[in-house]
């Protein structure tokens, strides 16, 4: 079943002269439970289009609908609603409120819509990530590993339909890149997430089950395991 679909997608920033083509004529087609890397050098336009996907940025031409919702019709308060609910974002730096502790950053997109979290649900998630003795716990008192499944446990608190994550190991060492990989592997798996993972890394992208090539914006290669 289909979750997300692009249509021709361009993104261009700027004007005239110094304008950059980040996303030239993208198509892009991704079932339920897949799980997606993206992979291509630096500047290819990696980040541009998990952003788009994620509503945070709008495309200049072209389509892209994620989970029935045509993102091009969003209004500013809808798309904020959907990034909320829908996508669950994971970036190489953490982004964790400091002065928040572990378990209030988990909660925090819930929190936001005055919704309570399910115990139940939420003492699973956090002990799938290995996280239920740091849930007092400052982000500062944490390791990096643990700081970044502190974010993906928020990212996956809403259970949104797709979890996209931008380098989420880029900024850890090989011990705990692994650790976060299988995590993501375990969220596929037992949760049937649907996971786009951007890398830079070749080798990390073979976890994956497909492997989308970048290169100066548009999809050279598309290839499944297997
Ligand atoms: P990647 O994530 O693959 O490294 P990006 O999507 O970040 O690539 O960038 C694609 C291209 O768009 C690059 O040439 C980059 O410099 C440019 N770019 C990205 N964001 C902006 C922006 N906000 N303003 C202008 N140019 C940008
Ligand atoms: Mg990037």
């Amino acid at each position: 079943m289909e979750l997300l679909h692009c249509t021709d997608l361009e993104k261009v920033y700027g004007r005239g002269d110094t304008a950059v083509r980040a996303l030239d004529g993208v198509n892009l087609q991704v079932d339920r439970g897949e799980f997606v890397a993206i992979v291509g050098a630096s500047g290819s336009g990696k980040s541009t289009l998990l952003h788009i996907l994620a509503s945070v940025d709008r495309p200049t031409a072209g389509t892209v609908t994620v989970d029935g919702v045509d993102l091009g019709r969003l209004d500013p308060t809808r798309a904020a609603l959907f990034r909320r609910r829908k996508v669950g974002l994971v970036y190489q730096f953490f982004n964790l409120i400091p002065t928040l502790t572990v378990e209030k950053n988990i909660t925090l997109p819930l929190r936001l819509d005055k919704r309570r979290p399910d115990p139940a649900a939420l003492a699973e998630l956090v002990g799938a990530l290995g996280l239920q003795d740091k849930l007092q716990a400052l982000p500062g008192q944490l390791s990096g590993g643990q700081q970044q499944r502190v974010a993906i446990a928020r990212a996956l608190c809403y259970r949104p339909a797709l979890l996209l994550a931008d380098e989420p190991t880029g900024n850890l060492d090989r011990r705990n890149t692994g650790e976060i990989l299988d995590l993501l592997g375990l969220c596929h798996r037992s949760y049937g997430q649907t996971i786009l993972l951007v890398t830079h890394d070749e080798e990390l992208a073979a976890q994956a089950d497909r492997v989308i090539t970048l290169s100066d914006g548009r999809i050279v290669s598309d290839r499944r395991r297997g």
